[in-house]
């Protein structure tokens, strides 16, 4: 079988017996005699997929009862608008700033109200995560916005910040279910589900209760942009991405077997350390972060040339490590160790790094 390690940031590496199990079921999904692609949303076999899905997804996060959990289409992207048109109350928005992604965020943000950057990193191009523990939060803030793990400069947040009382809405979309995760500390979490879960096209909204408006109806906001038409309808307004959601609840199901989020943390933590390790003793390759805040899922690091960058990315690619390339704006390699890959792919590839470096210094 001529599977790769498969280091993409995403849509990006999935767990082999989930991908084996649902090659199983394809055809005939557990006696339905159809694929899961093939059925109705509105049919009893799928709604016991979709309802599992939510109830391990619940589980694994330890979800309090007054959070919704919505399965939504448009990916994380979606999200950047529908954050301030559903948490709009007083139309003023405060952004934590550190990479591509929130800020991104914020200005699509811009569109809907007054977005104020109240800390970002980038004067040293994301290579760091501020100080967040006394900000000048506004006092008529509707949230504070973070992204948690940057997965283009491969940072992540430590500790949360201190939004002096407002809720706290964050991206955590390339760490989503990587270790524990304490519900109650935010007002919404949501992440695109193709990095760390499974098929592009879906992202997971985890919501609380008293957040989700239901006077949008009268604002023209479009129905399918409000969470309360997501709530309302167990995320089926209309036809949902049953096959992302089939696939998502594998996932849950696998990372529930095999300890949950605890034991999901241990591996990545054992995981991460094997390549950070490499990256302090190496002369030729260099992380390009802050080490206190170096991510467990995204990992660039770079040489003293990007001709040298480019020479190593084609030698990975052709040993077996595909798409190591960096992301244009910090350059260099990423490799993209959610939770998928497994340790053995991180070890073959600082085996190779280290003869690359014997052999080339
Ligand atoms: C990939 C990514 C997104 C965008 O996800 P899409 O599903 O493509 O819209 C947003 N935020 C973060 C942190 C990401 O890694």
């Amino acid at each position: 079988m001529g599977r790769v390690y498969n280091f993409s940031a995403g849509p990006a590496t999935m767990p082999l017996p989930v991908l084996e199990e649902i090659q199983a079921e394809l055809l005939d999904y557990k006696g339905s005699g159809m694929s899961v692609m093939e059925m109705s949303h509105r049919s009893k076999v799928f709604q016991t997929i979709a309802d599992e899905a939510e109830a391990d997804l619940r589980e694994l996060m330890n979800i309090p009862d007054n959070y919704k959990v919505l399965f939504i289409q448009g990916g994380a992207t979606l999200q950047f608008s529908m954050i301030p048109m559903n948490l709009c109350k007083n139309g003023v928005f405060d952004y934590i700033v550190t990479g591509a992604w929130s800020k991104k965020a914020a200005s699509e943000a811009k569109k809907f109200g007054k977005v104020n950057v109240v800390a970002t990193s980038e004067d040293k191009n994301y290579s760091y995560i501020p100080d967040c523990s006394d900000l000048p939060i506004d006092d008529d803030a509707d949230y504070v916005y973070i992204c948690e793990n940057e997965t283009i400069h491969g940072t992540t947040f430590q500790t949360l910040p201190n939004t002096k009382g407002k809720i706290l809405v964050s991206d955590q979309s390339s760490m989503f279910l990587s270790k524990p995760c304490n519900v109650s500390d935010y007002g919404m979490i949501y992440g695109g589900v193709q990095k760390n879960i499974g098929p592009a096209g879906i992202s997971i909204v985890i919501i609380r209760e008293d957040l989700i408006r239901e006077d949008l109806k009268d604002a023209n906001t479009p129905v399918y942009m409000r969470y309360d038409t997501h709530a309302a309808n167990g995320s089926m307004y209309n036809t949902p991405n049953c096959w992302a959601i089939y696939v998502c609840g594998k996932v849950f199901k696998y990372l529930k077997s095999i300890g949950g989020l605890e034991k999901m943390n241990e591996i990545n933590v054992e995981k991460a350390k094997v390549l950070y390790d490499f990256l302090d003793s190496s002369k030729m390759f260099n992380g390009t972060v802050e080490k206190e805040v170096r991510s467990l899922m995204n990992v660039p690091f770079v040489t003293a040339s990007k001709e040298l960058d480019a020479e190593v990315v084609a030698a990975t690619k052709a040993a077996g490590f595909d798409n190591l390339k960096g992301h244009k704006s910090v350059g260099g390699l990423r490799a993209s160790i959610y939770n998928a890959m497994p340790i053995e792919g991180v070890k073959a590839l600082v085996e190779f790094l280290k003869k690359y470096e014997e052999e080339n210094a």
